[in-house]
């Protein structure tokens, strides 16, 4: 199966699984894990912040990043195709008691303007509205088909939230390829927010996992949340050992993901009733609307599994997510199953 559902089903490297079989361990709820406590070292190192945080998966990063950023009763802005306000169940308001605002960019690109943010805010108004404590950005933007936000709009809306007293948290699962997009550091993109969470389970190739990262008082207290949630775990440099070859390892070829994501993009947009917007696809996400073939998604997907290739498929939106488990051979395969699935 050539397998274009998601980043996630990438499996571990032979170098992964040799770090893995070899890791050092110890009690990581004891915070005594060599492997964790270098992984968190290295992470922090990276992004220049001053501590980092590993936790089972990105939705635990998230969640425990506005459980600490708000307060019951408040609220939080993010744009309505964001990945905590629509693929994380309603974790914000069961663990944080906090009411998600959703804001839809009017940008195709999925993310938001200051102004759009400006709009929707909660700062010093009458008593009865929710005061707004945290801003949640998404870069790339998953949902609008793995664009990039910029460092300057990062910047800019950060240091307007700021100057307001709100905090910021960026959902950066797939920060690194929003890096070699815009050919920035992922430091420099993640900097001027308050919180930054990655998966380096998804792009990077790990088998479990990701990061939060902010300063070290935040990250202090992100640990006591994590094991509230029951994320504490224990010889966890299993994990970690992978995930630091991933760290090391996968950033440099992740503009392969790209080109062959492009590859894909540009084939498909000249089939007959698909649309997609080739100006969009600048990593590892191509997402098309096949409504004028009159085919249904669900349909065509079903078609593409009978010719061997696995895609998502929401509403009349096909998803493809390219990465190194699909080779170039493979992407030239699943065009061709394409036309074949549509004809
Ligand atoms: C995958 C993803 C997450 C976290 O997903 P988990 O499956 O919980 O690790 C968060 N945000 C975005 C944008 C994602 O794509």
């Amino acid at each position: 199966m050539i397998d274009l559902r998601s980043d996630t089903v990438t499996r571990p490297t032979p170098a992964m699984r040799r770090a893995m079989a070899e890791a050092e361990v110890g009690d990581d709820v004891y915070g005594e894990d060599p492997t964790v406590n270098q992984l968190e070292e290295r992470a922090a190192e990276i992004f220049e912040k001053e501590a980092a945080l590993f936790v089972p998966t990105g939705s635990m990063g998230n969640q425990i990043a506005i459980k600490l950023h708000t307060r019951p009763g408040s609220e939080v802005i993010i744009e309505e195709r964001g990945h905590i306000f629509n693929y994380e169940m309603a974790a914000m308001a069961v663990i944080s008691g906090a009411l998600a605002r959703p804001v839809r960019s009017r940008d195709a690109s999925g993310h938001l303007a200051w102004d759009e943010i400006a709009a929707a805010l909660h700062v010093g108004g009458p008593y009865y509205l929710a005061p707004t404590r945290l801003v949640a950005l998404e870069n790339t933007h998953n949902l609008a088909g793995g664009t990039v936000m910029p460092r300057a709009q990062m910047e800019d809306i950060c240091r307007r939230a700021h100057a307001l007293g709100i905090a910021v948290h960026l959902d950066g699962a797939r920060i690194f390829n929003a890096a070699v997009a815009l050919d920035e550091r992922v430091a420099a993109l993640a900097g001027p927010a308050d919180s930054v969470m990655f998966c380096l389970s998804k792009g990077l190739g790990a088998p479990v996992g990701s990061m939060l990262l902010g300063s070290a008082d935040f990250i202090r207290e992100a640990r006591a949340v994590r094991k509230l949630l029951g994320g504490g775990m224990r010889q966890a440099g299993v994990l970690a050992a992978a995930a630091l070859i991933a760290l090391e390892e996968s950033p440099p070829r992740l503009y392969e993901d790209h080109l062959k994501a492009r590859r894909l993009a540009e084939a498909l947009a000249q089939m007959r009733g698909v649309r997609l917007d080739l100006t969009r696809v600048v990593t590892n996400i191509v997402i098309c609307d096949v409504s004028e073939t009159k085919q249904g998604a669900e349909a065509i997907c079903a078609r593409l599994r009978e010719r061997g290739v696995l895609a998502s498929n929401f509403g009349q939106q096909i998803r493809f997510v390219t990465h190194y488990d699909v080779s170039h051979e493979e992407i030239e395969r699943a065009i061709i199953a394409f036309k074949e699935a549509l004809d």
